[in-house]
C-alpha cells in the first residue's frame, strides 16, 4: 500500500485509542480499491462516535472523508444518494435547502451516514424506524475490488444495511426522502415513576418523537421531551399527567447549559434543527463520557424500569443521564428493532471505564428475560451465544458476511467476540 499511514488517534469520547497500525485517507476511489485489495485487514472509520472497539482493525483503518461529494436527489423516486462518509448534519442542511427531509435523526447530527446505519442508530418515535429504515440502496466495495450495487429488489439488502462494517466499504447510500417539514419541541418536567410505567403508551404516542430523561432519583423520574411535526394533528398536552411545561431551555443532563441544544419552548423550525437534541456546531452530550443502550420489545418497559430501579444506587453513581425512546419495527437482520416495536434504554455514563464495565454484567442480568439487544456501537457485556439467541436472522447474517468477505479482510476482534466471524 503506497498511501501515507497516519496516526489513527482516539474515539470521539477520547477514552480509547484505536489499536490499528494506522489510518489511510484515499483521495480517489481507485486509491480506495488499492487499500481494500492489498490483502491487509481493513476497517472503515466513520466519524468515531462508537464507544467500543467495533470500528477498530488489526490492520489499517480507512477514512472516506476525502471522498464526500454533493448528494444527488432523485425527485421522481423521492430518494437521495449520498457518499458514505457524509455527516447527517450536512446532508440534512442540503436536503432542507432543496425542499426535502429525512424521516428521522439521531440525538446528534455529527455522525456519518454509513457509520450510523451500520449500527442501527436511531432517534425516537412510535412510528419512526431507525435511520437505516430509510435505506433503499447501497454501493458496497468488497475485498476483491468488486463494487456491488444492492437495491430493494435484492434479497441481500436487508442483511447488508446494518452491517457492522463486516461486508466491505459502503461507498454510497440511497435513502427515501420526503418534502421538508417543521417540528416544534417542548419539554415537560416533574414526571413521576408511576406515570412513566402506567402511562408509557400515552407518553410515547403523545408526539412524533418522544424521549424521557431520568437520573434515577427516588422522588421523580425526570423529564419528557416532545418533538412534534407541525403538519400533524397537535401533540397531546401532558398537563393532566402531573407534569409542568418547561419555561426555560433544557439540556438532557441536568445542570448543563442548554446552549448546545436545539431550540425548544415550542418554537417551530426545520426538522433537522429540532429532531436532534444537539446542534452540529457544538459538542453534543457531555463529551468526556461513555454510553450503553439496550433495546427491548416495547411491552417490557415497565418490567425493565422496575428491574433497573433495583440498581438505582449504582446507576446514580455512574449515570449522567438515561434516555428512554421508542423505535418502530423494521426488517433489517441485525437491527436492534428487527421484527418488533422497540423501546430503548440508553445510559450516558461518567467516563470511568472500569466502574462501568463492572456494572454492565449486573445491569444486563437485571434485564435478563426481557430480550434486550445491546446497541452495537455502545458498551455492553453480552456474549456471542446471548446475542445469537436475540436475532432470528443471526445465522443468515453470518452466512452473508462470509459470502461477501470470505477471507475476513473486514474482520476484527469485536466481530470475533460477538460471534459474527
Ligand atoms: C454523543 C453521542 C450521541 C449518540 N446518540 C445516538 C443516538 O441518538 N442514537 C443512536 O442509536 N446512537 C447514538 N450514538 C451512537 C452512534 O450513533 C453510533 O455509534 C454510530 O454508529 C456512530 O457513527 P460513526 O459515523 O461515528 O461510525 P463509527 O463509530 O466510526 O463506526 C461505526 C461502524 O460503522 C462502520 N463504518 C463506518 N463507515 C463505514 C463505511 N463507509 N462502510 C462500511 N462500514 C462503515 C465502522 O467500520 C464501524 O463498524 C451516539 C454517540 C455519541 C458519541
Amino acid at each position: 500500500m503506497t498511501l501515507e499511514l497516519l496516526d489513527a488517534g482516539s474515539a470521539w469520547a477520547g477514552h480509547r485509542r484505536y489499536a490499528t497500525r494506522g489510518l489511510v485517507r484515499p483521495a480517489s476511489h481507485a486509491e480506495l480499491a488499492d487499500v481494500v485489495t492489498s490483502g491487509e485487514p481493513v476497517r472503515v472509520l466513520g466519524s468515531r462516535h462508537s464507544f467500543n472497539d467495533l470500528a477498530d482493525s488489526p490492520g489499517v483503518l480507512v477514512s472516506l472523508d476525502a471522498l464526500v461529494g454533493e448528494p444527488v436527489i432523485d425527485e421522481a423516486r423521492r430518494t437521495v444518494t449520498v457518499d458514505g462518509a457524509m455527516r447527517y448534519g450536512e446532508l440534512a442542511a442540503f436536503l432542507h435547502a432543496h425542499g426535502w427531509a429525512l424521516h428521522a435523526m439521531a440525538s446528534l447530527p455529527h455522525i456519518s451516514v454509513a457509520g450510523a446505519i451500520a449500527t442501527a442508530t436511531h432517534g425516537s418515535g412510535d412510528t419512526v424506524t431507525n435511520l437505516a429504515g430509510a435505506v433503499v440502496g447501497l454501493d458496497l466495495l468488497t475485498a476483491d475490488g468488486r463494487l456491488h450495487t444492492l437495491g430493494t429488489g435484492d434479497g441481500d439488502l436487508a442483511g447488508a444495511v446494518v452491517s457492522l462494517g463486516a461486508l466491505g466499504v459502503v461507498t454510497s447510500v440511497t435513502m427515501r426522502i420526503e418534502p421538508t417539514y417543521d417540528v416544534a419541541q417542548v419539554v415537560w418536567e416533574g414526571l413521576g415513576w408511576d406515570v412513566l410505567t402506567a402511562e408509557f403508551d400515552t407518553l410515547s404516542s403523545s408526539a412524533t418523537s418522544v424521549s424521557v430523561f431520568t437520573t434515577w432519583r427516588d422522588d421523580v423520574a425526570g423529564a419528557v421531551w416532545q418533538k412534534h411535526r407541525t403538519d400533524a394533528a397537535p401533540a397531546r398536552d401532558l398537563a393532566d399527567l402531573s407534569v409542568r411545561r418547561a419555561t426555560t431551555p433544557h439540556h438532557p443532563i441536568p445542570g448543563v447549559d442548554a446552549a448546545a441544544c436545539t431550540q425548544q419552548l415550542g418554537v417551530p423550525g426545520p426538522w433537522h434543527d429540532r429532531l436532534p437534541h444537539f446542534r452540529l456546531e457544538f459538542t453534543p452530550s457531555a463529551g468526556a463520557e461513555l454510553q450503553s443502550e439496550y433495546l427491548l420489545p416495547r411491552e417490557h418497559l415497565p418490567a425493565a424500569i422496575t428491574a433497573l430501579r433495583s440498581l438505582a444506587d449504582d446507576l446514580r453513581r455512574l449515570v449522567l443521564v438515561t434516555e428512554v425512546r421508542t423505535v418502530a419495527a423494521d426488517e433489517l437482520w441485525l437491527s436492534s428493532a428487527y421484527g418488533r416495536d422497540t423501546v430503548g434504554l440508553h445510559f450516558t455514563w461518567v467516563q470511568d471505564v472500569p466502574a462501568v464495565e463492572a456494572l454492565l454484567p449486573r445491569l444486563e442480568a437485571a434485564l435478563d428475560g426481557l430480550d434486550a439487544r445491546p446497541h452495537w456501537g455502545k458498551l455492553f457485556a453480552a456474549d456471542a451465544a446471548t446475542l445469537a439467541a436475540r436475532y432470528s436472522r443471526w445465522d443468515d447474517a453470518r452466512a452473508l458476511i462470509r459470502r461477501y468477505d470470505p477471507d475476513g479482510v473486514f474482520a476484527n476482534p469485536y466481530l470475533q467476540r460477538v460471534g459474527l466471524r
